[in-house]
């Protein structure tokens, strides 16, 4: 490139836009097929290691003990392996990219254990929970007098049909 042409391009470039943008506080729209981050969808997490055991760059961490996963956004390359190994397939790829941060530590995501979930759900419906043994209480001396009024009947319809001396009998005994 000559020197005249080089002098050319500096000199137009004064007056033209930056290419670059005040990233955070200004971004360009982003390519199709971007690469940006990880995402994880903790409910169907069943915490098996298997994302951890791939990745190439061991960003990702799971620990059983405190069910949690992270993963150090700073060290991860997007190459998308562990997105395939999962086998709840519940990572993926979010084509945007992460926060901006001014600190190097890992996203930390808390597992909740399916059980525990449910726990916390019952423990927020304790009105209707506890209104079921009321109402079950109160219909089963109805429930049981409706029973015996049912054997009664049939019992005094047998005796109906036995002879006279045998109905007096199983009537003596029945009392
Ligand atoms: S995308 Fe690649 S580098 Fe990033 S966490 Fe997954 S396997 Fe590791
Ligand atoms: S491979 Fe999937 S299910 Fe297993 S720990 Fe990683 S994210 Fe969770």
């Amino acid at each position: 490139m000559g020197a005249f042409k080089l002098g050319k391009m500096t000199f137009g470039s004064l007056f033209k836009e930056p290419e670059t943008v005040k990233y955070p506080f200004e971004t360009k729209p982003q390519p199709m097929g971007l690469k940006g981050h990880i995402e994880i969808d903790a409910p169907n997490c069943i915490l098996c290691g298997m994302c951890e055991r791939s990745c190439a760059t061991n960003c990702i961490a799971v620990d059983k003990q405190e069910r949690t996963w992270s993963i150090d956004r700073l060290q991860c390359v997007q190459c998308g392996y562990c997105i395939t190994v999962c086998p709840k397939k519940c990572l993926s790829m979010n084509p945007n990219y992460a926060p901006a941060t001014t600190v190097h530590e890992p996203d930390v995501v808390k597992i909740t254990d399916k059980e525990e979930a449910n726990v916390e759900k019952a423990e927020n419906e304790p009105i209707e929970k506890a209104a079921e043994p009321q109402e079950q209480k109160a219909a089963e001396p109805a429930a049981e007098e409706a029973k015996a009024s049912a054997i009664d009947g049939q019992l005094a319809a047998l005796i109906g049909l036995m002879d006279p001396d045998k109905a007096e009998k199983v009537k003596d005994a029945l009392s």
